[in-house]
């Protein structure tokens, strides 16, 4: 079983090997191009910190595909779980003939976001869905149109998510044109604010705030949405108390708030969620990603009277909290409590911060590490992607998967499972360290 895979990490080839050269061979001729790759190495198992591939070469998982796999590939609960219910049914269409598990994810959300007002679930399939209509209750719910997100944010792939998404290239470049009514204001990001770090949270509450009434007019907008520490765009985390301030000024101007928690959510930071650390209670939440233990599952949750706004029938989809994905979810947040997972992020976080805190005081050429709980990174002081890119793929031939990330590309940034052993932590960090000196 997958789970009974040794935690160690092993090299029996070259990364990418052999078998891998082949089936990426394969891949390119049978697969669209735009469908990029990070490291082609072909997965056959994976379980706990390791990743196994068709040359049985075992990699350290510094990625969890893309903060997915918190509770660990394959997780004891979650296949079992999943297993039982593939043998009970499969799908019915919770809009059809419902069942428990959807509403029992309702229930387990509801309580688990931030603050203890009624609130309502929706389930969906992706990231980008649940963002969509997140930004569809709003709307309905206000009957206002605009919809404000930030410089550097990530919210999705889709047509409207695009739109609300920052980065051009690779996610927008020639796929325009996009949908409307989305307004970008800056994010107090204080590692490149102009003035300096000091002055950050002030400054870009104050341009949020200009932009927002003069521009856009307060009136005119359903909801600010913003994720509580950048994901993709870097792992920004946002100035002391900027959040709390333009959450409080949406709350007096009628605009709703919504904290999109895909990437934050689910013990990633060290606490449920990440707007607990920013000290905010958001109007809707969406999450997906860390949910549901490798299954495709996402959610909008959010105050009742908002959410229940929608006439019936307004939302939902064929196959929006599958069961499979809802047992799947169950198991997962079953595995987050036994395991006491906020917990064990908050413990990455102290093993690993004080290393990347290292490389910085030892490589000029690096800005800053951030971060929270098993969410963290460093960035280059170079607004390019080429020292981010060269340090990435000398831990991919060495064996430990990274990703990057970054408004600029410029960002190294880590996701480990959140069950990873310290060990193979430790062992992660010190390939990291050589593939600095390999590289600077
Ligand atoms: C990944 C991500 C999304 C999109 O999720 P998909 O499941 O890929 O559609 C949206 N927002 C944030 C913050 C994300 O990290």
């Amino acid at each position: 079983m997958a789970t009974g895979i040794p935690q160690r990490r092993v090299l029996r080839t070259d990364i990418p090997g052999p078998r891998s050269a082949e089936l990426h061979a394969r891949k390119i001729a049978a697969v669209a191009s735009g469908v990029g790759t990070t490291l082609p190495a072909y997965v056959v198992r994976a379980g706990g910190g390791i990743v196994v591939d068709v040359d049985d070469n075992h990699l350290i998982d510094f990625g969890s595909g893309i903060a997915v796999t918190s509770v660990g590939n394959s997780a004891p609960r979650v296949v079992d779980a999943v297993r039982a219910q593939v043998e009970d049914f499969t799908h019915t269409c919770f809009m059809i003939t419902p069942y428990e598990s959807y509403v029992a994810v309702a229930e387990r959300l509801n309580d688990l976001t931030p603050g203890d007002h009624e609130k309502r679930t929706a389930l969906f399939i992706s990231g980008a869905e649940a963002v969509e209509n997140a930004v569809k209750i709003a709307r309905h719910h206000t009957g206002r149109s605009a919809v404000v997100a930030f410089d550097h944010a990530y919210h999705g792939r889709t047509n409207l998510t695009m739109a609300l998404t920052a980065k051009n290239m690779p996610y927008k470049h020639r796929f325009g044109p996009f949908a409307g009514e989305i307004h970008r204001v800056p994010m107090a990001y204080p590692y490149r604010w102009p003035s300096g770090s000091a002055t950050c949270a002030d400054q870009a509450f104050e341009a949020f705030t200009t932009a927002v009434r003069v521009q856009v007019g307060s009136d005119n907008v359903a909801a600010v949405i913003v994720e509580p520490i950048q994901g993709e765009g870097g792992f920004i985390v946002p100035a002391p108390g900027f959040l709390h301030r333009v959450a409080e000024w949406c709350r007096d101007e009628g605009i709703l708030l919504i904290a999109d928690e895909i990437q934050t959510g689910f013990c990633r930071t060290g606490d449920w969620f990440a707007s607990t650390h920013e000290r905010i209670v958001p109007d809707l939440i969406t999450t997906a990603k860390g949910i549901a233990g490798g299954l495709p599952l996402a959610a909008v949750t959010g105050r009742a009277e908002i959410m229940d706004s929608v006439h019936t029938g307004g939302l939902g989809g064929t196959y929006g909290g599958n069961p499979i994905a809802c047992a799947a979810a169950l198991a997962a947040i079953d595995t987050m409590h036994a395991e006491d997972l906020c917990g064990k992020a908050r413990r990455i976080e102290a093993i690993m911060r004080p290393r990347l805190d290292t490389l910085v005081e030892r490589y000029d050429q690096l800005g800053e590490a951030r971060g929270r709980g098993a969410m963290l990174a460093v960035e280059f002081a170079e607004p390019t992607p080429a020292l981010a890119g060269a340090v990435s793929a000398a831990c991919h031939r060495a064996g430990l998967i990274t990703l990057t990330a970054g408004t600029f590309g410029n960002v190294l940034r880590f996701l480990p499972p959140l069950v990873i052993g310290e060990d193979l932590l430790t062992e992660g960090l010190d390939i990291l360290d050589a593939a600095f000196q390999e590289v600077l």
